[in-house]
């Protein structure tokens, strides 16, 4: 378990899809039980979209994805992800299985 202070270092890694997938996980779980950290993470997605969106003046469509969906699409792409992993053990297992049958 992760606390507070930990996971609000990884804002800007999370922000810039920069976690890891176990630093991830860790990350959404920490946000759906903390209401502190979600907060604070509101407030430091603001303001460096704000920011950077003041520097560049480009990347618009990324500043229009508020937090909150920013919070939504890592779920998803974790989910997919273990999904993924899923397939591949399933696969590692049946090509083994192939291979102790064909011996
Ligand atoms: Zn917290």
């Amino acid at each position: 378990m992760m606390e507070c202070k930990e996971i609000q270092k990884l804002f800007i890694p999370f922000i810039d899809d920069k976690l890891s997938v176990s630093d991830l996980a860790a990350f959404l779980d920490h946000m759906d039980t903390c209401k502190e950290c979600r907060e604070e993470y509101d407030i430091y997605y603001t303001v460096i979209m704000g920011m950077r969106y003041l520097d560049e003046r480009q990347n618009i469509s990324e500043f229009k994805l508020d937090s909150e969906q920013k919070l939504h699409s890592a779920a998803d792409y974790l989910l997919k992800y273990r999904i993924l992993l899923l397939e591949k053990y399933i696969l590692l297992a049946v090509l083994c299985i192939g291979v102790i049958l064909l011996l």
